[in-house]
């Protein structure tokens, strides 16, 4: 026996594979694709041949795939399936809630316990301090998956027995990282539109940086006491500076896509009778009319 097992060697699976086998853990390892394995089993990780083999290798498996199809395709065929009784299951892969909530009844009918985690870091950040996975599940399953998972992160956040708030917060996170790609990247073009290096709006950006920590603070408590009065600059006055950013493209032939999406939404709040409020009053044309969904 080993004392965790890792399915998964792509970027990510690789990066917690070696990090567990770094802290002194017995490790094997399984791939679909195994050519990713030698620089592991060159580390000290024994290779296995089979989903069930890795499954039956140790008490824990670290699952780091593409989603959580890829899990299922692997983990659903009978001699895996026997494998999971009486094991410890932290799925590591990415993808929505429903995900998580499908997932966890499925290997928990199958005799596993089951931690669902999100992973906030790049694969060369797992195994130091600045690395962050969130994780969910029962407090004893999260009580045996510790030690483990504090050697893949310096900052592991239990966020309770809830299975889907870890990939609720890595979608929430993920949305936010969109608009940051695409708002800098256009930013950058409109530099480059007018001769500026996109270098030096980077390192503008950056300067600027703790004024964004201090916006989401504000924004997110004024969302949760669903406050928007206190603005210091409206979503009227926005609205109309996202119009001609939106113009500006058009007429210098960079995409009009982001700004033209931005200024739309922003209208419509607007149109929602938002314009004097702050900019955060415009989840009020983002939210669910209901959320019926999440009872369905
Ligand atoms: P990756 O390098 O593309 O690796 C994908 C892994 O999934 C490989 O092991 C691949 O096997 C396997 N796979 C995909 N489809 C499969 C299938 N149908 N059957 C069996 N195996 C399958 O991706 P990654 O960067 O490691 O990401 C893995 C997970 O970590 C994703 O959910 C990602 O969102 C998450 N994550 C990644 C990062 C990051 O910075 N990379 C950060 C946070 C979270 P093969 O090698 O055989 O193709």
């Amino acid at each position: 026996m080993s004392d965790v097992s890792v399915v998964g060697l792509g970027e990510m699976g690789s990066a917690l594979a070696r990090a567990l086998v770094g802290a002194g853990n017995g490790v094997t390892v399984w791939n679909r694709n195994m050519s990713k394995a030698p620089p592991l089993i060159a580390l000290g990780a024994t290779a296995a041949d089979t989903v069930a083999e890795v499954l039956k290798a140790s008490p824990v498996t670290v699952i780091c795939l593409s989603d959580y199809a890829a899990t299922l395709s692997l983990l659903d065929e009978p001699v895996a399936r026997e494998a999971l009784e009486g094991k410890l299951v932290i799925q590591l892969s990415s993808g929505t809630p429903d995900h998580a909530r499908s997932f966890d009844g499925w290997i928990r009918d199958h005799g596993a316990r089951y931690i669902d985690g999100a992973i906030a870091a790049w694969p060369r950040q797992i195994g130091g301090p600045e690395a962050a996975i969130t994780v969910a599940g029962s407090e004893k399953a999260f009580a045996a998956a510790e030690p483990l998972l504090r050697t893949l992160a310096g900052n592991i956040n239990y966020a309770g027995t809830n299975i889907g708030h870890p990939a609720t917060l890595a979608n929430a996170g993920l949305a936010y990282f969109a608009g940051h790609w695409l708002g800098f990247v256009h930013g950058a073009a409109v530099c480059e539109a007018e001769g500026i290096d996109p270098a030096v709006f980077g390192d503008m950006m950056a300067e600027i940086a703790p004024m964004f920590a201090d916006d989401m603070l504000r924004m997110g408590k004024a969302m949760a006491e669903n406050r928007f009065d206190s603005a210091e600059a409206t979503i009227k006055t926005i609205s109309a500076d996202l119009g001609w950013l939106a113009e500006y493209a058009e007429r210098t032939g960079i995409s009009n896509a982001f700004p033209r999406l931005a200024a739309d939404i922003f209208q419509q709040a607007q149109d929602a009778g938002a314009g004097a409020q702050q900019h955060g009053a415009v989840i009020k044309v983002i939210r669910p009319t209901s959320n019926s969904h999440r009872d369905a």
